[in-house]
């Protein structure tokens, strides 16, 4: 069927595309003079995640933020241009830095606190990462037990051999390796059961999933049930309600990790709450 004016079609088209270029080159500029001044906009929070049955915090997710035009940007809108310009590379050796120094105070409060950080593809395939790593750990004398690495699969079904090469230096240090995002739809049964991962993060889509049928949450039960014959531990992401509370802990996961029981804070916010929060009390308070 021929439209009456298909030239008009296109230019509505172009000046979208044209836009969101426009709007991302700015991005993209910003967050190079943001890289080329030591990060200066960059800054990491952390979301408390809590044992499952005690709701004690035993562990900890950093997270990117960027203050860009006045506002906190989500990670959502720039990650992605982080990682098609490469500049995920220095980048994330700021993040894990950053998260080594925060690591180094919690301990304090919680001895055995896990804090993990995210990593990109891309950022695997640079030789100097591992060293990088080790020798910051070594720096504030913080030990690879007390980190989490946390990797999404997304671009691949079966791992890269530098990804898997790089995991298994960085698990030589105490880390462990966490698989992001499951149930998403990109996961597969190979990273479960055939690489070295620890522990099995539940997408927070699969949570909105147990609240439509029962159904849904058998499923999720026999995914908990599964990765713990694997002998792997279980966090389910994104439990917002009382409701989804209720339901996440009948399956028997391990850790929780939601808003209903914190938002991802600012590191002096978590400081503060950690001094005055006794993490002992609250086991004793929940029955445990
Ligand atoms: P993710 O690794 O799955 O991180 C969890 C995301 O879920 C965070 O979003 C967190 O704020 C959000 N979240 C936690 N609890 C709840 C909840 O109860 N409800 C809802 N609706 N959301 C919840 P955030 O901080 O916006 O990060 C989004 C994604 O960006 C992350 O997903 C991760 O893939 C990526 N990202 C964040 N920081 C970094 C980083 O330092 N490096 C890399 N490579 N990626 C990062
Ligand atoms: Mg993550
Ligand atoms: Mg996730
Ligand atoms: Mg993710």
């Amino acid at each position: 069927e021929a439209k009456l004016f298909p030239e008009l079609d296109y230019m509505l088209f172009s000046r979208d595309v044209l836009r969101k270029r426009q709007k991302e080159a700015e991005m993209l500029l910003k967050l190079n003079e943001c890289v080329d001044r030591n990060f200066c906009d960059f800054h990491i929070v952390i979301q408390p995640i809590v044992d499952a049955q005690s709701g004690a915090i035993s562990k900890g997710e950093a997270l990117l933020r960027w203050v860009y035009k006045g506002r906190t940007a989500a990670p959502d809108e720039f990650i992605p241009l982080l990682e098609k310009s490469r500049l995920i590379i220095p980048t994330g050796k700021w993040i894990f830095e950053q998260a080594v120094k925060a690591c180094k105070v919690i301990v304090n409060y919680i001895p055995d606190f896990k804090l993990s950080f995210n990593v990109s593809y891309l950022q695997v395939t640079d030789e100097s990462l591992f060293p990088f790593m080790r020798e910051t750990l070594e720096k504030y004398g913080v030990s690879g037990k007390n980190m989490i690495i946390e990797l999404t699969e997304t671009h691949f079904d079966s791992m890269p051999e530098v990804m898997l090469r790089w995991l298994e230096n960085c698990k030589s240090l105490g880390m462990e390796f966490a698989l992001d995002d499951f149930g998403n739809g990109y996961s597969s049964l190979n990273f479960l059961f055939q690489y070295p991962t620890d522990i099995i993060k539940i997408d927070r889509g699969l949570v909105r999933e147990i609240q439509k049928s029962e159904k849904n949450l058998q499923f999720l039960k026999a995914i908990v049930c599964a990765c713990h014959h694997a002998g792997k531990s279980v966090c389910i992401e994104g439990v917002e309600t009382e409701q989804e509370l209720a339901v996440v802990r009948d399956t028997q996961c391990d850790y929780i990790q939601g808003y209903y029981f914190y938002s991802p804070e600012e590191l002096d916010d978590l400081y503060d709450l950690l001094a005055h929060t006794d993490t002992a009390n609250r086991l004793e308070t929940s029955g445990v």
